[in-house]
């Protein structure tokens, strides 16, 4: 749970209510003045500013070092960046006299273990992204009660409707101080303040993200065609529109329907908590299961073949060896259930699925510290995870 999120649900209400309060007080201001009254305003907590240090980011930067330049910033470098960023992000830093800029990166053991070469970009741009930018974002701003984001209407077709204030799973909420600026008010704002521009911008790049996926973009594209071209990817899975994620198709089910764990008692234990796609569930496997630990060796995974079930044990959740070991299964021409069990958390759920796994086996407490939302809402592996694949073959 983010800070002082009790304290504020019991003073204020839910997020919910505070978002859909915010946007009427707030609804008739300009930029600048919902940003300086939000960095103020208690219903909003700890509030940090989110920056890719990107081709307008120096225009958020700037306002919060003239307002309040000790607003926590958070960059998160996915070490793919251009060198042009980081160097553009250190010049703004010390220009702007920032006092907290927090640079965030992937998490060392998980990059070695799903991500060694730097390869993963080029064949599955969704798992490089939440293993590079939206696992190290959401541990960056867990501690956070909200995060103000530079996204604008105009930056296309997921952002039309984008509020100055959005629900984010009913657990944060996203400032968008800039969402009804056109591109002229960025260009007049960076002029007037006289920023520094992004290197890159003179090259062709109106918009920035990581070296391998980001492209310059002609007259008359899409300020957005450069990112991920040639993909339907639109983001990276970093933004949320009313509580969900935009970049895949959200079952309406996953997020209606009222989760709650699977607690059953028998008598002084309470039986494991199951994740699938829909949500939380009990465990309904009848065959019978072989127990995987995380150190098998892979050479001897294909005497697996005529097994019902595998489960892999996770001992801990920066150990990626059970996701390697469900890929190379599937790999073997394993069809089996397979299901990964213990240390788990909801933000590998997405990888686990596209690992191959079938389900996740967790603890009652761990389900309810993160509720079936927060794992489910990434449903865009349901595209490609093996049960789709195979079907797809079939
Ligand atoms: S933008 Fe490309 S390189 Fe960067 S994290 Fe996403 S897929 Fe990986």
């Amino acid at each position: 749970m983010p800070h002082e999120a009790d304290q504020l649900r019991a003073e204020f209400g839910t997020v919910d209510d505070r978002v859909a309060r915010l946007n009427d007080r707030y609804r008739n201001h300009s930029a600048t003045s919902v940003l300086e009254l939000a960095l103020r305003d208690a219903e909003l907590g700890r509030i940090a500013l989110v920056s890719s240090f990107g081709a307008e980011s120096v225009v958020l930067l700037h306002m919060i070092s003239v307002m309040k330049p000790d607003t926590p910033v958070v960059f998160i470098d996915t070490e793919m960046l251009f060198p042009e960023t980081i160097e553009y992000q250190l010049e703004i830093v010390k220009t702007l006299d920032l006092r907290d800029v927090r640079r965030i990166r992937p998490n060392p053991t998980k990059i070695a273990a799903h991500d060694p070469d730097g390869l993963l970009h080029q064949s599955d741009t969704d798992s490089c992204c939440d293993l590079r930018k939206t696992v190290p974002l959401q541990t960056a701003i867990s501690e956070f009660d909200a995060w103000i984001s530079g996204r604008k209407r105009f930056q296309g077709s997921t952002r039309q409707n984008l509020d100055f204030f959005e629900n984010e799973l009913d657990t944060r909420i996203k400032i968008n101080p800039l969402a009804h600026w056109a591109p002229a008010d960025v260009q007049d704002y960076m002029i007037n303040n006289r920023l520094a521009r992004h290197p890159l911008v003179a090259k062709g790049y109106p918009s920035i993200g990581c070296a391998p996926c980001t492209s310059p973009v002609k007259a008359g594209e899409d300020p957005r065609a450069g990112r991920w071209r040639g993909s339907q990817k639109e983001e990276c899975g970093i933004h949320f529109v009313d509580g969900k994620m935009v970049r895949g198709p959200l079952p309406a089910a996953i997020v209606t329907e009222a989760q709650t764990p699977n607690t059953q008692d028998t008598g002084d234990t309470a039986m494991s908590v199951i994740v699938q796609d829909t949500g939380f569930t009990t465990d309904d496997f009848d065959g019978i299961w072989i127990d995987m630990p995380a150190d098998t060796d892979p050479e001897t995974l294909s005497q697996y073949g005529n097994t019902e079930g595998i489960r892999v044990a996770f001992t801990s959740f920066s150990d990626g060896r059970g996701f390697t070991l469900a890929r190379m299964l599937r790999l073997a021409g394993y069809t089996g259930r397979l299901r990964a069990e213990g240390h788990v958390i909801a933000d590998q759920y997405a990888m686990a699925r596209r690992a191959g796994f079938d389900e996740v086996e967790i603890s009652p407490d761990l389900a309810a510290r993160q509720p079936a939302q927060q794992w489910v809402f990434r449903a865009d592996w349901t595209a490609n995870d093996y049960q789709s694949r195979l079907r797809k073959r079939a």
